[in-house]
């Protein structure tokens, strides 16, 4: 069994940011990352924290845009469109999620889409369903870097998806339609589940649900990558069930260590990206 060390390769991306970031700072570019933080939230704050600590050790610029948690809407447009014309901000991102007040749709639909490095825009998700160079969410992007670094075979290969959320498991499908791979996507209502998970060579969970993939959903053999991050009794474990599954499992992203370390790792290149064809 080999265990995907999503550390490693995060730390292997960052470096290539960090130059490409060097070399477009030399050309009179500083890539520029503006993220929009609403309220209190103690994971949000966390996640913020850390994106601008990736920002600031790759060489990207960050400003956190701090709004009170009881903004209003306008507050929240008005800031998004003061950041779209800022030439100097190449990508913007809105933290997730917002008070449940305002409308999230109607935020990331005002995010010029040639900024919106999280790739949530309907433009990006569009580009991506057909095959046109946009922005990628970066979970799913994250987990094709990792299947790349791994030399894991996609071409004609089954791969299931368990989860179907606009910012994972629908990307996570297209990626790999794209990549080549058969692919099937399980969700809530899927019928024989299991079944269909056994019949994978490529096996990705995003489902939020605590050590969901048990090892009898597993072909022996089979490349399975965990994406779910859930707090079981203060401790982070995956949508799989680790201990059991590792050992039918011919490759295997841990949590933590897997896809969460890849996530910011393709946001400071996807900001790189703005800043590259900005500048160009
Ligand atoms: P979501 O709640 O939006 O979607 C979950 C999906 O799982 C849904 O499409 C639903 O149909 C499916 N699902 C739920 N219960 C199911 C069941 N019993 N059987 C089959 N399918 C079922 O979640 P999301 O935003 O896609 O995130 C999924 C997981 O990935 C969460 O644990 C989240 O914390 C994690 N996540 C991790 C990262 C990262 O950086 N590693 C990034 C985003 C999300």
């Amino acid at each position: 069994m080999t265990l995907m060390d999503g550390r490693a390769v995060a730390n292997a991306v960052k470096e290539e940011a960090a130059l490409r970031a060097k070399a477009l700072i030399e050309r009179g570019v500083t890539p520029h990352l503006a993220v929009v933080l609403v309220g209190e939230d103690p994971a949000s704050q966390v996640y913020v924290r850390n994106k601008e600590t990736g920002c600031r050790k790759t060489g990207i610029r960050s400003t956190v845009v701090r709004l009170a948690q009881d903004c209003t809407q306008q507050d929240v447009e008005e800031t998004v469109a003061r950041l779209n014309a800022d030439a100097s901000v190449h990508g913007i991102l809105v933290q997730l999620p917002l008070p449940r007040h305002l409308d999230e749709a109607r935020v990331l639909r005002l995010i010029d889409p040639d900024k919106d490095v999280d790739g949530f825009h309907a433009m990006n998700a569009g580009r991506l369903m057909i095959g046109q160079p946009g922005f990628v969410p970066c979970t799913p992007l994250g987990v094709m870097k990792l299947l790349e670094a791994y030399e894991i075979d996609l071409t004609g290969k089954h791969a299931v998806v368990i989860g179907r959320s606009n910012i994972v498991g629908k990307p996570m499908a297209m990626l790999l339609l794209a990549a080549n791979a058969t692919v099937t996507v399980c969700h809530s209502r899927t019928q024989g589940l299991a079944e269909i998970a056994r019949q994978a060579d490529i096996l990705v969970a995003a489902v939020g649900r605590p050590r969901f993939v048990t090892a009898d959903m597993v072909k022996p053999g089979a490349t399975v990558i965990d994406v779910g991050i859930n707090r079981v009794d203060g401790r982070l474990v995956g949508d799989v069930d680790f201990d059991a599954v590792s050992q039918a499992a011919g490759c295997i992203t841990p949590v933590p260590g897997g896809v969460g370390q890849m996530t910011i790792a393709m946001l400071l290149c996807n900001t790189i990206d703005a800043a590259a064809r900005h500048g160009r």
